[in-house]
């Protein structure tokens, strides 16, 4: 039965059908993988068959599986979405991995993470760094509540700010102590449709003008009228945007200090 359910979705041509499947399968049942694979033979209940057709029926309309299953892992913890917020992409785990190195040689007082979405970023970063303050920022009401939600199950304290970055400066620094700045804002240039899972997601969380640098522009434009300035700001973007991006740290007193895939990290310039 699930087989065939595998093959109508395999038919729409999600390469990773059959993945996709069994998840579907364990979430319809509230199975473990474990369980399922040694009962494969297991009859499944009318009501439940129901529920996993709704699903499949759900991610042939190319509706990413995240948001069927109402979550998705990142950094070790899982994190509820729903249509309000980006999904979390593995290749984030990156900026929590500069933010870990950074925290190992520098005292860092505060992290604000702009452009928080599902908060988790900040979330991840207050779990690991415990005695740092953090502030998750967003444009929307809506993926503020889920940050919150978010930050409720896994019990942590992180300060939620609803502001539009792109009219303000950054709030919530402290005065004189080192903070670091994350941004993994839009950067998908507008039209630029990678794949039609990513036209379900929030447009506000992924394009970001001609370029995709709307909301870089703006970060940095911030950064510029924020007096006391951060000791790093890590940022997210496309390979051929870090180019550009390298240029506006430069213009506002940054150098890059490391890049690691889609991410990379600014310094302020050192004095000469
Ligand atoms: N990496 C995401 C994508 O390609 C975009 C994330 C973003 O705009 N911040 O779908």
């Amino acid at each position: 039965m699930a087989y065939r359910k595998y093959r109508t979705v395999k038919n729409t041509g999600i390469e990773s059908a059959r993945l996709d499947c069994l998840l579907l399968l364990e979430h319809a049942l509230g199975a473990s993988r474990e369980w399922l694979l040694a009962n494969n033979e297991a009859a499944i209940t009318k009501q439940n068959l129901e529920q996993l057709s709704e699903f499949v029926a759900q991610r042939e309309k190319r509706i990413p599986l995240s948001y069927i299953i109402g979550s998705k892992e990142f950094y070790g913890r899982r994190f509820l979405v729903n249509k309000d917020v980006l999904i979390p992409r593995p290749e984030s785990e990156v900026i929590i991995e500069m933010v870990l190195d950074a925290a190992k040689n520098n005292d860092i007082n505060t992290v604000i993470d702009v452009g928080t979405g599902s908060g988790c970023l900040a979330i991840t970063l207050k779990k690991e760094l415990p005695n740092v303050h953090v502030t998750g920022i967003d444009i929307s009401s809506s993926a503020l509540k889920v940050a919150r939600k978010n930050a409720r199950s896994h019990n942590t304290q992180v300060q939620w700010r609803e502001m539009d970055i792109t009219k303000n400066d950054i709030p919530n620094m402290p005065s004189t102590r080192p903070y670091v700045v994350t941004a993994n804002l839009p950067y998908v240039p507008d039209g630029m449709i990678t794949s039609e899972e990513i036209t379900k997601e929030p447009e506000l969380a992924l394009f970001s003008g001609n370029d995709g640098l709307n909301h870089y522009r703006a970060l940095w434009g911030a950064i510029d009228i924020t007096p006391h300035k951060p000791t790093l700001i890590i940022t997210e973007s496309l390979l051929e945007q870090h180019e550009s991006l390298q240029k506006m740290a430069t213009e506002s007193g940054y150098q890059l200090t490391t890049t690691n895939t889609l991410v990379q990290a600014f310094s302020p310039k050192l004095k000469k």
